[in-house]
């Protein structure tokens, strides 16, 4: 069967040009620009009719463009420890003249962050306050060992979402909507809804989708949750994939190993990574990281759902059990004969516990996993020759498990 191509992706890349375009003028058209994290609950803005730009967002966008090694040679010259996410870096190395694929961001006059994702967070949006003069809000989410989050820290979530309204309200100068808010809160759950459904179609054996397609059109979830740009894009994406799966297409083609992938991606080299493992049959068919975006807000108790939704949505916020549960589930869901963890230099929260889930995956799925060392935007944290040596051997124990023997040759790509 021939390629097919998702009018889904055709969509994204419409909506995001006019997001960048018309963040870019934002304040000429008299409108207020927040920077903020992707776990901050931006429904809260979008409903004040605030444009909103994600840094990380950004960073990804910039080391998907290769601009990462330029980015934080400019950033470390000014200071930075190379240690620090290489997404601070390429925020900070675009702010030192390096170069944006989007021209650079509008000044702010909020940043927002949440800590959910990590701490870094924290020290990124107090110095971009200082860098803008501009307003600055935070939401500390508590950290919950066992994946349920209980009363007591919802009620501490929402305590300071009511502070960031009124922030929100002195920067507007107007009194806050909050039949807006359940307007915008009931569009986020549509989308997010839409989102959930197409990444377990995708858990489809074998996938009318692979994961870099997802990805491809991961832009609308993250910056355009709570719009109805998101929604059609979703619902559009998800129409397809029903679809797809009804006439028996197969995106790959060819899936003789069904896998998993840990951590966020290294953006710079999407196209590589799957080209290495398409040379075998080997196929990435689902993602931890875009579970992060799986989350369901109550446009009638938009508040204390979002303070819910935001504080355990993303693993880094949970203890290693339940992140290993998490896993494990999606790797059964999945059907997959292998995890891939990337051990991300720069998300050090995402790595946090990588080797008691390689573990736990071996011994109790028996599932074979694959640790490489790597860096999601900074190029120079990872070695292509090092990746392809440790993916080729990956596949040969793959091939030796599920064939007993081995019927490809290695070969490089
Ligand atoms: S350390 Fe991880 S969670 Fe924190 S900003 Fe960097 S990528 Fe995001």
């Amino acid at each position: 069967m021939s390629k097919m191509q998702l009018k889904a992706t055709a969509l994204t890349q419409q909506v995001m040009k006019e997001y960048y375009a018309n963040c870019r003028e934002s304040q000429a058209r008299g409108r207020k620009v927040a920077w903020a994290t992707v776990m901050m609950p931006t429904e809260l803005l979008l409903a004040a009719d605030i444009d909103v730009l994600f840094p990380e967002n950004h960073a990804a966008t910039c080391g998907a463009k290769a601009l990462g090694p330029e980015l934080s040679e400019l950033a470390e010259a000014a200071g930075l420890s190379q240690e620090t996410c290489s997404y601070v870096r390429c925020d900070l190395g675009v702010r030192k003249g390096g170069t944006s694929p989007w021209g650079g961001m509008p000044a702010p006059d909020i940043v927002f962050c949440a800590t959910s994702s990590c701490t870094t967070v924290t020290k990124w949006f107090e110095e971009l306050e200082r860098f803008y003069a501009c307003r600055f809000a935070m939401v500390d989410m508590p950290y919950n060992f066992s994946g349920a989050i209980t009363d007591h820290s919802v009620d501490y979530i929402v305590a300071q979402l009511e502070d960031c309204i009124f922030q929100i309200e002195a920067l507007t100068g107007k009194p806050y909507d909050y039949a807006r808010l359940e307007e915008v809160v009931e569009l986020a759950e549509t989308a997010h809804e839409y989102w959930r459904k197409c990444l377990e179609l995708g858990a489809t054996n074998p996938s009318p989708i692979t994961t870099t397609d997802i990805l491809v059109n991961m832009g609308p979830i993250v910056c355009l949750r709570g719009t109805q740009a998101a929604v059609d894009v979703y619902k559009t994406l998800y129409e397809e994939l029903l679809e797809r799966i009804r006439i028996g297409y197969v995106a790959a083609g060819e899936e003789r190993f069904r896998l998993v992938w840990d951590n966020i991606p290294f953006w710079f080299g999407l196209g590589s990574t799957v080209r290495r493992l398409s040379a075998y049959g080997a196929v990435i068919v689902g993602a931890t990281y875009l579970y992060h975006w799986v989350r369901s807000v109550d446009p009638k108790d938009p508040l204390r759902s979002m303070g819910r939704a935001y504080s355990t949505a993303i693993t880094m916020n949970q203890s290693v059990l339940h992140k290993i549960e998490k896993i494990s589930n999606m790797l059964k869901l999945y059907q997959a004969d292998g995890l891939i963890i990337h051990s991300n230099r720069s998300c050090k929260p995402d790595s946090l516990g990588s080797l008691d889930l390689k573990r736990a995956v071996e011994t109790n799925l028996n599932i074979p996993v694959l640790m490489v060392d790597g860096d999601h935007t900074d190029s120079r944290a990872v070695s292509d020759a090092v990746v392809q040596t440790r993916m080729e051997a990956f596949i040969e124990m793959l091939e030796r498990r599920k064939f007993g023997e081995l019927r490809l040759a290695p070969k490089l790509v």
